[in-house]
């Protein structure tokens, strides 16, 4: 496989368009079965659901070659599961898994050139979505819908070393008690911008949401789960029906139990607590983890004993761990790496 010629180790996470794109549209009540296409744009009526009354949801995954020279993507079928729930929540008929399993491997393929090669730390970042297509004025959901798997290579997240993040209790809330909170979809991202904006302007790399209803526990960022280590090495994450159910930081929490025989609790964690947490992180697709080296709570510095300069030893533990089974240098769980063939 001849690899194109880019700078891979400088790759930052910016859209590249790649040869192919999947696309399957749902017409007279059901999907098509999907080609790869090269066009990279979108014809749509200016009327169209997801413009209108953004009827959209997303998934994230990435594809990259392993030490022994496959091309593959860690645990899409969860992906695609949670895409079927995240659809259903907004009304659009979902993608079967088989689909999207099938248009993964499709368009990975066809994209193989862009998978960065072993070693560099890049990855093909591979982004899955669908939308309502066809003309809605009165509110309801499209007729018609699309969907798209999209690819564009990506850099290494953490580019001489993970630094630890600075994050900030916010003020604004991501979800509701029964609202979106749990599903992968643009709308909650869409709200979160004025405040990672303004978390910006105030020194701060992301936001910590609380729960909207007694801003009392912890919930996640706008775009991770959280990961805590108590002084006894127990690996503790918040369990809340209004985060969204990372597949990383399911993966974690297996990887903690399984190959390093932590104690792992998901549970509901208080913002009064995170004085008492020695390591702390955030997790998803994009680093893994990424250290947290303060929590700032309205002025009030929580410091984390890690500290800023490196990842702390639990936190260091579960990612050298999950990034050797997603490499292939450590052996994988039955099922958890689907290989591009
Ligand atoms: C995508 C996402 C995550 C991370 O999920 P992964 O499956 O681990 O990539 C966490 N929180 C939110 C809100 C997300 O959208």
């Amino acid at each position: 496989m001849e690899k194109k010629n880019l700078d891979w180790a400088n790759l930052g996470f910016g859209y590249m368009p790649t040869d192919y794109r999947y696309v399957a549209n749902y017409r007279d009540g059901k999907w098509d079965k999907g080609a790869l296409i090269t066009d990279d744009k979108i014809v749509m009526s200016e009327c169209a659901g997801v413009l209108q009354y953004a009827q959209t949801v997303f998934e994230g995954m990435k594809a990259y070659e392993t030490v022994d020279g496959r091309t593959v993507v860690f645990r899409p079928d969860l992906n695609a599961e949670r895409l079927v729930n995240s659809a259903k929540r907004l009304e659009i008929p979902p993608i079967s898994p088989e689909q999207f399993l099938d248009g993964v491997r499709q368009v990975v393929k066809a994209d193989e050139a862009w998978v960065p090669p072993y070693g560099t730390g890049a990855s093909l970042y591979i982004r899955p979505y669908m939308f309502g297509i066809s003309p809605v004025i009165g509110v309801k959901p499209a007729e018609d819908y699309q969907f798209r798997i999209l690819t564009t290579p990506v850099g290494p997240y953490f580019k001489g070393g993970a630094k630890p993040i600075k994050i900030t209790i916010s003020d604004y809330d991501r979800a509701a008690p029964h609202g979106t909170g749990n599903i992968k979809a643009g709308l909650n991202y869409a709200m979160s911008l004025e405040a990672i904006v303004e978390a910006h302007q105030n020194g701060f790399n992301e936001n910590m949401y609380l729960d909207s209803a007694t801003r009392t526990k912890v919930e996640e960022t706008g775009g991770a789960n959280f990961v805590f280590f108590t002084k006894d090495g127990t690996m503790v994450t918040p369990k809340s029906d209004t985060i969204l159910p990372s597949v990383t930081r399911r993966s974690l929490e297996y990887v903690a139990e399984k190959y390093l025989g932590m104690k792992v609790e998901e549970r509901v964690v208080y913002k009064e607590e995170l004085d008492d947490f020695v390591e702390a992180g955030v997790c998803g697709t994009a680093a893994v983890i990424c250290p947290i080296g303060l929590i700032n709570d309205h002025g009030r510095e929580i410091r984390i004993p890690s500290g800023m300069d490196e990842m702390g030893p639990n936190t260091k533990k579960l990612y050298d761990t999950l990034r050797g089974i997603q490499l292939g240098t450590i052996e994988a769980p039955e099922g958890w790496i689907f290989e591009i063939k």
